[in-house]
């Protein structure tokens, strides 16, 4: 059987139950207001990351906390809209971000990751080993490496040559623990397989063991 955008649209609506989180898709009328709203608080705090991507949200899609126990926004990306397996993918790499967020505490979280090059390198690799998790659930195939460190060395994340040689050794993990279909250790990875499992069971073309 097919991952069909009903599928994926139910996966996110349970994501966004377990996780709080708000899914604002790009055809939502709030989605231009929130983005104004969103540079606007960005720049005001300096976060020079945060209001750089801001702009490029037909491409990127982006995780913003919206305060302790008020879970986060995800705003959907036009990309990300291109097919239901794209779709998961994306909702599993910024339901990550969000768990980021519970963990390190929303405001600390949003700092670290606005000023420190380091702090996006590890937050990026986790998010991406969630990412390929499902890849490789829903498909079978692994990325190599080097893709998702394409994607990490643009211009999105500003990160230094230090700071993604980190990402590299962590996606790196991530990459072979899949080769080895053992689930990597990020919580919404692990979710993101149980889930398509127990709802979706035909739908998987790579087994991943969770624990
Ligand atoms: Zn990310």
């Amino acid at each position: 059987m097919e991952w069909t955008w009903e599928l994926a649209h139910r996966f996110a609506n349970d994501l966004a139950i377990d996780r709080n989180l708000h899914i604002v898709l790009p055809d939502n009328p709030i989605r231009k207001a929130v983005i104004a709203g969103a540079r606007f608080a960005a720049d005001r705090a300096g976060m020079l990351i945060v209001g750089s991507v801001l702009p490029d949200l037909s491409r990127v899609s982006v995780c913003l906390p919206l305060g302790h126990n008020d879970g986060s926004l995800v705003l959907v990306s036009e990309y990300a809209m291109s097919s239901p397996i794209i779709f998961t993918k994306t909702m599993a790499h910024e339901g990550t971000h969000d768990h980021q967020s519970d963990r390190n505490g929303h405001l600390r979280n949003a700092w670290d990751y606005g000023i420190s090059s380091e702090a996006r390198a590890q937050r990026e690799a986790e998010a991406y080993a969630a990412d390929l998790a499902v890849e490789f659930t829903l498909t079978g195939q692994v990325r190599d490496v080097h893709s998702v460190l394409q994607a990490l060395g643009g211009p999105t994340y500003h990160m230094s040559q230090g700071s993604l040689a980190l990402a590299g050794g962590l996606v790196k993990g991530a990459v072979e623990s899949i080769q080895n279909n053992v689930c990597p250790p990020v919580s919404t990875a692990k979710w993101s397989v149980e889930w398509i499992h127990k709802y979706a069971p035909e739908c998987v073309r790579g087994e991943l063991v969770t624990r």
